[in-house]
């Protein structure tokens, strides 16, 4: 028995008409996923109401705040451009997008808040916190008019990956089949040579491309360079390339098979923020630079603002103690993940970079 329900609609599909990409698995697994949840919450013991995982913003206000400064300083010192608009991927519950806005609004930077947002049912759960934002399914209704403040957090690593994998014959397509009735990676029988720069790789080397990330981060270059501005992803992810496979599937806080039960947990793959980086460059935009997260935070003052909690709470300084370390600890969030900046060349340049 499948755990899921897409489950069973791949193996009838891949019964029919052959294995399916690893792209297409995934895309459709997380389409599903997004769409029939609120994934977001914190492990609760004994229960099963926590959501699946638990992400930076979701953790304290800090993250946002700091965001929404970053965001203020950068468009204050470009000279307070108007119309200005916040445009965010994947906005999740709307939590960063409310604790950004609010610091910004501080520094008299109050943007078009626009968010990109594939899930109704997300959709609905960032309009409770955010009643006079605009939604978009893409960048391509976001106005093409005014400077962009661009923030995604683990938006990128929901997209879909395509994998190669090196045979004996050479590069072939990993793609999802059916061995003995279940779902399991095997490898295409199109020749995929052409499509890889490791021609000389040991058997079982696996390489990943994502085409949908770079599409995105691509169109944000563009724009940035044609409307001026900023932009912000974080992510997990490395900043170098590298070999192997790191798909990896999570439900309830616990890592489970990728193959298990598409649809009912969350896909993600690392990020490879070199070949961004690139992309973004050839799009008209500046890179500033791909720095850990823990680096990132710290240079936006952190830990001045976790004592400015704690001291206007006392009772909460433990908790907020205990976010900033799961935020810029190097064995937590703070080393695997990771900050990229990229402005228009005429944007000075940013704070943490
Ligand atoms: N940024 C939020 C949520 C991260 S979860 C946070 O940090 O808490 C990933 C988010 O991206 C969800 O809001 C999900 O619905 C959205 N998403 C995933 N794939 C998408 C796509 N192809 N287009 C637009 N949004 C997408």
């Amino acid at each position: 028995m499948s755990e899921s329900a897409l489950a069973e609609r791949f193996v009838r599909l891949i019964e029919a008409t052959g294995p399916i990409s690893v792209v297409h698995y995934m895309a459709e697994s997380n389409a599903r996923y997004y769409a029939s949840r609120d994934p977001l919450g914190a492990p609760v013991p004994g229960r099963d109401m926590g959501g699946d995982f638990v992400t930076a913003p979701e953790i304290s206000q800090m993250f946002g705040e700091l965001i929404g400064l970053w965001l203020a300083d950068g468009w204050t010192r470009a000279g307070r451009p108007a119309p200005v608009h916040y445009v965010e991927l994947g906005p999740g519950r709307g939590t960063l997008a409310r604790d950004a806005l609010g610091a910004a609004r501080r520094f008299g930077l109050v943007p078009e808040v626009h968010l990109v947002e594939a899930s109704p049912t997300l959709a609905a759960v960032q309009r409770g916190l955010l009643p006079d934002a605009t939604w978009h399914s893409d960048l391509t209704t976001v106005p093409e008019d005014g400077a962009l403040l661009v923030v995604a957090n683990e938006f990128l690593d929901a997209l879909p990956v395509r994998q190669l994998i090196r045979t004996a014959q050479g590069w072939r397509e990993r793609m999802v089949g059916l061995v003995e009735g279940k779902l399991a990676f095997v490898a295409g029988d199109r020749p995929m040579d052409s499509a890889s720069d490791l021609p000389e790789a040991a058997e079982g080397t696996i390489v990943e491309a994502c085409p949908a990330s770079a599409a995105i981060v691509g169109e944000v270059a563009r724009r940035l360079a044609a409307q001026g501005g900023a932009a912000l992803f974080v992510d997990y992810g490395h900043s170098s390339p590298r070999t192997g496979s790191t798909l990896q599937a999570v439900r309830a806080h616990r890592k489970l098979d990728a193959l298990a039960a598409p649809g009912e947990a969350d896909l993600t793959t690392h990020v490879d923020f070199a070949a961004l980086a690139h992309v973004a460059q050839a799009h008209g935009a500046r890179w500033c630079g791909t720095v850990e997260q823990g680096a990132f935070l710290r240079a936006l003052g952190i830990e001045a603002r976790a004592d400015a909690l704690a001291s206007a709470a006392p009772e909460q300084a433990e908790a907020v103690a205990t976010a900033k370390d799961r935020l810029v600890g190097a064995e937590q969030m703070g080393a695997l993940f990771k900050a990229m900046a990229l402005t228009d060349p005429e944007w000075p340049a940013p704070a943490g970079f």
